[in-house]
């Protein structure tokens, strides 16, 4: 038996990265795959728990050591997802929460079938704007441009399996936790002795 494989997405400026944080801090049994990226890092993050921070250098010798499931060029920048980060924590019998830009996410599917994936909706254009800007990471430009992405980004949510509104961090993190215990419990990942001890039982 192996963890769940639980992707978010969502435009920039929704709230995955801030969904993320609440979720580890109270929800056992569940961890973040970090991924590496050539982005510089901005104020508040940190190395190894927001990102692996790489140069391109570095990246394109883990693309070519076949180190990624799947990567991809984001905003003008590189982000992947570490075969081994991933491995090490479904192994574990943890579920993974991955925080992946669309393709990132139709790419794990192609490869984890069962790979739970959950799209993030803004309440609004006006809100999503609202939230990028008082972030305060991005210059104007690369602002416009991550507001740009978004209605492509949003054309891929019939792709996903869920969907959340995040009006408020609460309900979406509650309402986020709830599918999750429900993914875990779908009889396809019953445990195979559960049922056999269980009859054992009853001989
Ligand atoms: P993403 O990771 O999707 O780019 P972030 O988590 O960085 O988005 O959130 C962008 C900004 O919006 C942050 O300043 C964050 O505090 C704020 N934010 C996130 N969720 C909400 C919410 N439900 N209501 C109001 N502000 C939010
Ligand atoms: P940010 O620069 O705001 O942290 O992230 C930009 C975008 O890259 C977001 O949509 C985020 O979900 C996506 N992203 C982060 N890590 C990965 C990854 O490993 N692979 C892919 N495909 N996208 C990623």
């Amino acid at each position: 038996m192996a963890g769940l494989i639980v992707v978010i997405s969502a435009p920039s400026g929704t709230g995955k990265t801030t969904i993320c944080k609440h979720l580890l801090e109270s929800f056992i049994q569940i961890k973040h795959s970090v991924s590496y990226t050539t982005r510089k890092p901005r104020l508040n993050e940190i190395e190894g728990e927001s990102y692996h921070f790489v140069n391109m250098e570095k990246f394109n010798k883990m693309i070519k050591n076949n180190e990624f499931i799947e990567w991809a060029k984001v905003h003008g920048n590189y982000y992947g997802t570490s075969k081994r980060c991933l491995n090490e924590i479904i192994k574990e019998n943890y579920d993974a929460i991955l925080d992946l830009d669309v393709q990132g996410g139709i790419n794990i599917r192609k490869k984890y079938k069962k790979a739970v994936l959950i799209f993030i909706i803004p309440p609004s254009m006006h809100e999503l704007r609202s939230r990028l800007k008082g972030r305060n990471t991005e210059e104007v430009e690369h602002l416009e441009d991550r507001l740009k992405c978004a209605k492509e980004e949003v054309s891929y949510i019939f792709e996903y399996k869920y969907y959340l509104v995040n009006y408020n961090i609460k309900d979406t993190v509650n309402n986020l936790k709830a599918i999750i215990i429900a993914e875990r419990h779908r009889i396809s990942n019953l445990p195979s002795g559960l049922i056999k001890s269980l009859k054992k039982g009853m001989e």
